[in-house]
């Protein structure tokens, strides 16, 4: 994924923290197909609020290659608008179409649903990939590749 593909999908995305920028930019702290997982879900008007990507995530290389700590994942939550803060609800209509759309992109290799998101309606719409996360509320996207 060119700098340049990198570089429009930070533009059109919400951060928390500064650190979630600069790794997203970074070739060597993050991989391609998670790039271009995101690019997808922005592309289909996606507002998304970053919770964590790496360097502010713990260590979680314990749980295989596409871990934070490889660069395959981030922590995320969709908004209403493009305003930090405007969070979507959990388990209605458009947070469980954000899920479809995550499930059915073919960067996808897992959703995971922490706090408030993990819960039946919303497990469903996420799909075979989906695992119940640890943590405060937030969506776990990992991305496939190798
Ligand atoms: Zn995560």
């Amino acid at each position: 994924m060119s700098a340049q593909a990198r570089a429009a999908l930070v533009s059109k995305l919400i951060f928390q923290d500064e650190t979630q920028k600069s790794d997203l930019l970074d070739e060597s702290k993050t991989q391609t197909s998670l790039i271009a997982y995101l690019l997808g879900l922005v592309d289909k008007g996606y507002h998304i609020e970053i919770t964590a990507v790496r360097t502010d995530h713990d260590d979680d290389s314990a749980l295989g290659l596409h871990c934070h700590a490889n660069g395959y994942a981030v922590d995320c939550w969709p908004l209403n608008s493009a305003t930090p803060g405007d969070y979507m609800t959990q388990d209605t209509h458009p947070f469980r179409q954000f899920l479809v759309d995550a499930a059915s992109s073919p960067w996808n290799f897992q959703i995971g649903l922490g706090g408030c998101a993990d819960n039946s309606g919303d497990a469903i719409a996420a799909g075979s990939t989906e695992f119940p996360d640890n943590g405060a509320d937030h969506i776990h996207l990992g991305s496939s590749g190798s």
